[in-house]
């Protein structure tokens, strides 16, 4: 007989696994809470992994944005703010007064395309925008 280390019963030999490095030639834990360990591990493993495949597609979009940001900066050099002319705050590319917004999907040349489009606004315009929406 052996105390099992987890649930503290006394059990056969035979519940427990062989451990060949322990001095009685068997593991410290019975068999089935060993069995029961290892689910709680493979769990653990599940969970870890599935942050990895998250923390994967958070890389993704910053590798995007590394990818098109480039193409905005280089569609703005130059431009300025179609409602003061100025170009002297931060320059925002927007579509029916939204931001243009991409996708990490999104090649290069589509993102150049809705550049396009886009009407450039000065952050100070936008701020003088949402200003007069909540004052008007
Ligand atoms: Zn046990
Ligand atoms: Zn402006």
């Amino acid at each position: 007989m052996k105390c099992c280390g987890k649930c503290k019963k006394e059990k056969l030999f035979i519940d427990f696994h062989k451990n060949k490095r322990r001095p009685d030639g068997y593991k410290d834990i019975c068999k089935s809470c060993y069995n029961q360990k290892s689910k709680t591990y493979t769990a653990k493993w599940y969970q870890k992994n599935k942050d990895k495949h998250y923390k994967d597609t958070r890389n993704n979009s910053r590798k995007c944005r590394n990818r098109l940001l480039p193409i905005k900066d280089n569609f703005l050099k130059g431009k300025s703010c179609h409602k003061c002319g100025g170009d002297s705050f931060k320059l925002v590319p927007r579509i029916n007064g939204r931001h243009v917004a991409f996708y990490s999907c999104w090649t290069e040349d589509r993102y150049r395309e809705r550049l396009k489009e886009s009407k450039v606004i000065c952050v100070q315009c936008i701020g003088k925008e949402s200003w007069q929406r909540r004052c008007g």
